[in-house]
């Protein structure tokens, strides 16, 4: 069960009463692009081979990895919200799909498959 309902409510009370306004659909997908950029960008150093800049790491990476993720998701609530998307039935019917279409797909991907650590070359892993 999700509970998207009660999140996009929120944004919606945040948005009438701090927000003055919804930005349009085309600002907000700026918006989104921008803050899903800040996200790769932190993971890229974080995850990644990328490397903080002095005095740019964050104290608590997954703090700041968290604080990303929801400045997206809150983008992505803006827009279902100003373009009337019931996120709770939205992600009901893609689950679905995504099971139908998907369901056994990743179970026969050998990719996915756990690898061996061949005993020669695992301190080089
Ligand atoms: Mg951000």
């Amino acid at each position: 069960m999700t509970q998207f309902f009660a999140a996009q409510q929120q944004v919606n009370d945040w948005i009438k009463t701090s927000g003055i306004r919804y930005f349009n659909e085309m600002t907000n997908l700026s918006n989104l692009m921008e803050e899903t950029g800040e996200l790769a960008s932190l993971m890229g150093r974080v995850y990644g081979e990328q490397s903080f800049k002095k005095g740019k790491a964050p104290e608590c990476p997954k703090s700041a990895i968290a604080d990303e993720l929801t400045d997206v998701l809150f983008i992505v609530l803006c827009l279902a919200n100003q373009m009337d998307v019931d996120l709770d039935e939205a992600f009901k019917v893609n689950m679905s799909k995504k099971t139908n279409r998907d369901g056994t797909r990743h179970l026969c991907n050998e990719k996915l498959k756990p690898r061996e650590i061949n005993a020669e070359t695992a301190d080089e892993q």
